[in-house]
């Protein structure tokens, strides 16, 4: 595998990796340290630090040092702007390693990587930087008509909320990790980074070009560790003022309760079972390649990812079939391979749950119109799986898979897809697929999920607020929106 890469990621890959507190690279005190382990093969990549409870009140005193009386929060907010440009453009300078570091810890397409989250990444920190300038309060006449001989003037000031806090998943390790510190960072934050277990490399990375960028000691901290033991530290720490968090449903409503122990502010972007809804007038062979955009992309883990795939009775074997070729089509191979148009799962743990959910689904009587389990060979791979006669007690159809595994089924009119897509405890996406603008528009408002696409699925951009209903998530991240979660709002009343 080694020599398919290029001689920076064979250097940063050559040596154990350590963890960023303050501006050091440090071992955990305890010394433990984790495997990063490339899914493709199952080959050890390097090592990293496991970080205990320890490790993470030394990562969050830096933090409080860099913001309490730290020239961050106290910077002009053109050279945080600025600061935040000259981070983009290092993590463009250095895009083509931190694509292969990711393709190898996580599994996904180099290519895909390089275009996608290491492009996406850029653009959304250039979007953030533009917010360190725009972070505005209001002024406001108060009334006070019980003191009716005074007169008043009051204003609002947004301050940054403090030290943060921010827990990831593995799916989009580099973007996950940049969604967050992006806008902490405009608004004057300083940051705890806790990674995945599964993909720590490319957030170590970005630790190495916060301080090549010259960013203040403390003010980007990176810890890594397992979950239970290094995050649910932080989640629970009383020296962080707000926890951001993106993960599973299951783990985010232990963090919320953590957090609120200590009343510390709290964002969480949750799991999905994203509907993906074909109305009758959809031509079959699009729609077929849109659902398989929907599930297949990043091998299905992603939080917005189409696992339920509802298509009108009139074009459901049309659809259905063109996407079982699809599926049964693609290849499968490491993210190195040029060809390969699908990689491993991110672990052997999530291969193994996700193969448990497809034999449970046969179990309960669904049928593989493609795929239907693992694919031979040492790497995690999982064949892309189309599963049909499934209904809606099952487990297949109810929980959030994260992996190439959609379910298809049929449906008659509106009101009864509107009713199926809802029949869920997640709200995060949805999409729609028809040119008939009166039906789109009567469905967008019965919907209940942060976002709602037209004709395409999983398009994201940094202008759009993004999160969830229900059991997907509290808050929203993007756009001005975000920057309610990472500010306080002060009122200023003076009596004139
Ligand atoms: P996960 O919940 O297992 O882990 C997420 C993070 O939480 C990891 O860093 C993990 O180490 C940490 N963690 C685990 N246990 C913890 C605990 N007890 N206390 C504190 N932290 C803990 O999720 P995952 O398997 O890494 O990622 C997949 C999940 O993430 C899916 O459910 C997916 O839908 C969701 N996700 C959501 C979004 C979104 O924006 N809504 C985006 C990407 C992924």
């Amino acid at each position: 595998m080694n020599d398919r890469l290029s001689a920076p990621a064979r250097a940063f890959l050559a040596q154990n990796r350590r963890m960023l507190i303050g501006a050091d690279w440090v071992d955990a005190q305890s010394g433990a340290t984790l495997d990063a382990v490339n899914p493709a093969d199952g080959q050890i990549l390097t090592r990293f630090p496991a970080a205990q409870a320890e490790d993470v009140d030394r990562a969050v005193a830096a933090a409080r040092a860099a913001f309490d009386g730290g020239d961050w929060p106290a910077m002009r907010p053109v050279e945080r702007e600025r600061m935040l440009h000259r981070l983009a453009n290092l993590i463009e300078e250095n895009a083509d390693e931190l694509a292969e570091l990711e393709s190898v810890d996580n599994g996904k397409s180099v290519l895909m990587a390089r275009h996608g989250d290491m492009a996406m990444a850029v653009d959304f920190l250039r979007y953030m930087a533009g917010w360190a300038t725009k972070i505005e309060g209001t002024t406001i006449t108060p009334s006070v008509p019980y003191i009716p001989d005074m007169r008043f003037t009051a204003y609002t000031l947004r301050e940054p909320v403090g030290v943060v806090g921010a827990i990831i998943p593995w799916n989009f390790p580099l973007l996950m990790a940049v969604w967050k510190i992006g806008p902490a960072l405009a608004s004057g934050c300083t940051v705890v980074l806790k990674p995945a277990e599964e993909t720590s490399l490319t957030a170590l990375r970005l630790g190495e070009l916060v301080l090549e960028a010259g960013y203040p000691a403390g003010v980007v901290n990176v810890v890594t560790g397992l979950g239970h033991v290094a995050g649910a530290a932080l989640s629970a720490h009383p020296g962080i003022d707000k926890v951001a968090f993106t993960g599973s449903t299951e783990v985010g409503k232990l963090v919320g309760k953590a957090a609120m122990e200590n009343m510390t502010r709290v964002s969480l972007e949750l799991g999905g079972k994203s509907p993906v809804i074909m109305l009758d007038d959809v031509d079959p062979a699009m729609a077929a390649q849109g659902a398989a955009m929907a599930i297949f992309f990043n091998h299905g883990q992603v939080c917005t990812a189409g696992s339920r795939l509802y298509v009108h009775k009139s074009r459901f074997d049309e659809v259905v079939g063109g996407l079982s070729a699809i599926a049964d089509g693609m290849k499968l191979g490491s993210g190195l391979d040029p060809e390969a148009q699908m990689g491993p799962l991110v672990s052997a743990k999530q291969r193994d749950r996700v193969c448990g959910y497809i034999a449970q689904g046969i179990e309960a009587g669904a049928r593989a119109a493609a795929g239907g389990g693992a694919a031979d060979g040492a790497g995690f791979f999982v064949k892309p799986t189309v599963l049909v006669n499934t209904n809606p007690t099952m487990s297949v159809v109810r929980e959030e898979i994260f992996g190439p595994v959609v379910v298809a089924m049929p449906f008659d009119d509106i009101d009864e897809v509107a009713r199926l897509a809802n029949d869920t405890i997640f709200g995060l996406g949805a999409s729609i697929w028809s040119n008939n603008l009166r039906k789109v528009h009567r469905l967008v408002p019965k919907i209940k999920a942060g976002t709602v696409w037209i004709n395409c699925h999983n398009v994201l951009d940094p202008a759009l607020p993004f999160g969830g209903y229900k059991q997907s998530g509290l808050g929203r991240e993007m756009g001005k929106a975000v920057f309610d979660m990472y500010t306080e709002s002060k009122s200023v009343m003076m009596a004139l």
